[in-house]
């Protein structure tokens, strides 16, 4: 655990951290801007496979916080690089949006119909019936199950949570008995990755998320600072239950802009 003002590069989760769904939590801007006077960097490191950088970047941007390219990597952006370092030229089956289809290909993916190498899986919400019975069966011929990220739902708004990447996956391990492996957080790939593109080591990194079995496990794994935040789906009662532990606990993001 590193002092919040000596920490250099903030990874922040998006969906239940900084907003939910298209409502910004007060104090976020302010929070951003004090990064930026202070000169150390943010990444708003999400999860989410279903949209890709540029919408996030549009999105975030919407809201009135300053981001460009360098500061938006996702799980389906890390697939993406996962794919071309450890699998070029194997085929892929995709349970995806179109979102996550165009990023994929921008690292050179080739995805295909059939006979794939691997079948990857992502927060899929254009998800039929047809997709689930294809990556069924390829599964059972021996592909590879990859997947974007475990997490079991997607908070929306009015307190309602909607399936996500790991709900689906769980359809398919029930009925193929495979299981996947998870790419995104808590997996500290994404945060090495990160590590080394700013040439900041993992002692100078916070992870600021509201889960703790995805984004506290990141940074956890990575041996990074982590802080959680009750604006999302974590309690008081859910980080008591659980075995990992944030270093540090506040309300919401608002608490922290005097800290960093
Ligand atoms: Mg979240």
């Amino acid at each position: 655990m590193t002092n919040l003002c000596d920490i250099e590069l903030f990874l922040l989760d998006m969906d239940g951290t900084i907003y939910l769904d298209d409502i910004l939590f007060d104090g976020s801007l302010e929070f951003i801007q004090k990064i930026i006077n202070k000169n150390k960097k943010y990444v708003f490191l999400t999860n989410n496979s279903s949209k890709n950088q540029n919408d996030y970047v549009k999105k975030v941007n919407k809201l009135n916080i300053p981001c460009s390219n360098e500061n938006v990597f996702t799980s389906g952006m890390a697939m993406g690089l996962y794919l071309s370092q450890n699998y070029p030229n194997k085929k892929i089956y995709l349970l995806g949006t179109k979102a996550l289809e165009t990023e994929l290909k921008s690292y050179g993916v080739l995805l295909v119909d059939d006979n794939p190498d691997i079948v990857v899986v992502g927060f899929d919400r254009e998800l039929n019936y047809q997709k689930l019975e294809k990556a069924c069966e390829f599964l059972c011929n021996g592909a590879i199950f990859l997947a974007t990220n475990p997490d079991l739902v997607c908070p929306i708004k009015d307190k309602r949570y909607i399936p996500d990447c790991g709900s689906i996956c769980h359809m398919l391990t029930v009925a193929t008995n495979k299981q996947p492996i998870y790419i995104g957080k808590p997996n500290p790939d994404m945060i090495y990755l990160l590590s080394k593109k700013f040439n900041i080591p993992c002692d100078k990194i916070a992870v600021i998320g509201d889960r703790v079995y995805t984004d506290i496990a990141s940074g956890f794994n990575a041996k990074a600072t982590t802080i959680c935040v009750l604006s999302g789906e974590s309690t008081m009662k859910t980080i008591e239950e659980s075995e990992i532990k944030p270093d540090y606990i506040f309300n919401s993001i608002k608490d922290l802009i005097n800290l960093i």
